[in-house]
């Protein structure tokens, strides 16, 4: 949905796409231009604070698998900002709508859509 909106207000970005060389970590929305990396964490894998319940069972596996994943997060975050990059991170429970608008604040507006297709 995210996506979509920011599409029909003009903007262009790459989707799941790595955006620092050698490092094999992709964020979800990707503004080159801007140097802005988008990442929209689910609420079960990313451990959201308000959203996420611990199975009942495998509870050990669960555990370490989730907190594997946040710690893969905190990593991605620093690599690429290590990069010169803007990490922006947002729940997948928040409103798109508001997620738009706090990405249109950091983008700035969208330039004139592209005549030829990113390359
Ligand atoms: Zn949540």
């Amino acid at each position: 949905l995210v996506r979509r909106e920011l599409h029909r207000l003009g903007y262009r970005y790459r989707v799941n796409f790595a955006p620092v060389p050698g490092v094999r970590r992709t964020a979800d929305i990707v503004f080159t231009r801007q140097r802005i990396a988008v990442l929209i964490d689910g609420c079960f894998w990313h451990r959201c604070p308000i959203h996420y319940v611990e199975p009942k069972t495998r509870t050990e596996f669960w555990a370490a698998k989730i907190a594997g994943n946040v710690a893969r997060d905190d990593e991605t975050r620093a690599r690429f900002e290590a990069a010169g990059w803007t990490v922006l991170r947002f729940w997948e429970h928040e409103d798109p709508g508001d997620v738009v608008s706090a990405l249109v604040e950091a983008v700035g507006f969208p330039g004139q859509p592209s005549r030829t297709p990113l390359t």
